[in-house]
């Protein structure tokens, strides 16, 4: 016998489980189901984003930055300390523990919201009349009927082609999160945002590591001046970042990787390292979905085909998060799974693309919204500029961070704001203010004219609207 539900949604990272909560908030009978397992077998829900990304990287972050200021920015605080020592097993400890604390609140949430949670692999079985069936692979096998259903299934790590991840010295994210000791040497190939935060844990903690990167720009996607500033802080920090390789035959061997590739002019090099992470992009994720028995249309990415409103080719079957176009971004799949929800509902969800915040957690952090100074440049729009240095900041120079700045580019006739660009201490935090901004289609004249507190980091965003009419008064 087939349990039946209002709605059925497959996957519980970020897309899916919130999308599960919004729909039985509004009323809806909802099931949830998700294969992903704790090292015990248990149910892990929270996806990627709580198992093996956005979560535990924070955490490796914070340690591997508590580090960092303890063996090198106590003194000038005048603390001493005896000799710092890392104890990488009680590091990567406490981020399964955080992890885990994520996976039990969403159990909890689950529970509270009365979304019926089923723990196994999620796959459509067929279409029955007015909606479908789909059996649930775990423990025991139960068929569930709905006639929506959302997919969320998300992403996996792309491979380099022909090296394999054994997660011992070829790494994904999976194997990055957990290297039980700091290696001497690291490799990295691809300078996104996943190799800049994992390069950079590995480093604050003593490894020598090496990024490579195919592409000739250093973060193409972001505003120039911005990866340029960032760029600088990584090279003093010692991080090399390659550009412009060409990566030949990596071999896998039992003392570690060997990276055969062609540097930037074409010379032959070749990198030993003890492990290898491999951040390369990735790829969306319908494994195990059995679409082909309801003739769910991908792409040839493997993407899910949806429509603006995340509505796939069958009626009644929405995907949302990495799985479809668009960002592979925990907060994009939230949004998305939010709108479809309301619009199963009959309301007007909506998701607006152009104010989606980026944020790459390295130290300095860099984070934006909106449109770049170069994509403005190619688009011919008309825009002016103005940027205000965290050294000019009272509080950051008490913080004893002063790198990079705040920059707004605001339309040259009408004042709107069409991006913001921060690098530099919490940039993750103070982009907020700008989405809030660009949401209300706020000018620049309208963030200069807003009180902020003193001594804040904000300060920081209000010179810099400041600075679109060359008027700051800090600098
Ligand atoms: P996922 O989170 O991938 O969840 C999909 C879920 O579906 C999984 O639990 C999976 O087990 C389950 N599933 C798949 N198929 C089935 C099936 N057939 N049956 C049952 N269950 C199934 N994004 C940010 O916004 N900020 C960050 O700081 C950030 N950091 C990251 C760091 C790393 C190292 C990585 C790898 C990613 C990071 N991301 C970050 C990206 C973020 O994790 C993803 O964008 C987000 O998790 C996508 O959510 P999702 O719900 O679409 O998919």
């Amino acid at each position: 016998m087939s349990k039946q539900f209002d709605v059925i949604v497959i996957g519980a990272g970020p897309g899916g489980y919130i999308a599960a909560i919004r729909a039985a908030q509004l009323g809806m009978n909802v099931a949830c189901i998700d294969e992903w397992k704790n090292a015990a077998g248990g149910a892990a829900p929270g996806g990627t984003c709580t198992n093996v990304g956005c979560i535990p990287s924070k955490a490796l972050l914070q340690s591997s930055e508590h580090f960092e200021h303890a063996t090198k920015h106590f003194a000038e605080h005048g603390i001493s300390t005896g000799k710092v020592t890392m104890d990488v097993a009680t590091m990567i400890g406490r981020k399964d523990a955080v992890v885990k604390q994520n996976n039990d609140g969403i159990l909890y949430l689950f529970k509270k919201n009365k979304v019926s949670f089923f723990h196994g692999r999620g796959s459509f079985a067929r279409a029955v009349d007015g909606g479908y069936e789909v059996k649930v692979a775990g423990k025991a096998e139960e068929l569930l009927t709905a006639r929506q259903v959302i997919v969320a299934t998300g992403s996996n790590a792309r491979a380099l082609p022909g090296v394999e991840f054994d997660e011992v010295n070829v790494l994904s994210n999976d194997g990055a999160l957990a290297i039980g000791a700091v290696p001497k040497k690291l490799g990295v190939i691809g300078s996104g945002v996943i190799g800049l935060e994992m390069g950079s844990v590995w480093r604050r903690l003593g490894a020598d590591v090496t990024i490579l990167e195919g592409l000739p720009t250093f973060l193409g996607a972001v505003d120039e001046q911005v990866a340029k500033e960032a760029k600088k802080a990584f090279d003093k920090q010692g991080l090399k970042i390659e550009l412009g390789v060409k990566i030949g035959e990596v071999k896998n061997g039992k003392k570690g990787v060997s990276i055969a590739y062609a540097n930037a002019k074409g010379e032959e090099q070749r990198l030993d390292v003890d492990k290898l992470i491999v951040s390369i992009g990735r790829v969306p994720n319908t494994t195990g979905l059995n679409s082909e028995a309801v003739g769910l249309q991908l792409d040839e990415r493997g993407a899910i085909v949806v429509d603006a409103d995340c509505k796939t080719n069958l009626p009644g079957v929405w995907a949302v998060g990495d799985v479809v176009r668009g960002p592979m971004l925990a907060h994009k799949a939230e949004e998305e799974g939010v709108a479809v929800a309301e619009r199963i509902a009959g309301q007007h969800g909506h998701v607006n693309f152009n104010t989606i915040p980026w944020v790459i957690y390295t130290s300095p952090e860099i984070a934006w919204v909106g449109r770049t100074e170069q994509q403005l440049k190619q688009d011919g729009v008309k825009y002016k500029a103005g940027s205000f240095p965290f050294l000019a900041n009272g509080r950051a120079r008490a913080l004893g961070d002063t790198t990079g700045f705040v920059k707004f580019l605001a339309d040259a006739a009408t004042d709107e704001i069409l991006g913001v660009h921060i690098v530099g201490p919490l940039a993750s935090e103070l982009i907020s203010e700008a989405v809030v901004a660009m949401e209300f289609k706020a000018s620049s004249e309208d963030i200069a004219r807003i009180c902020h507190a003193h001594p804040s980091l904000s300060e920081a965003t209000k010179e810099a609207a400041l600075a679109v009419d060359k008027r700051t008064l800090n600098f």
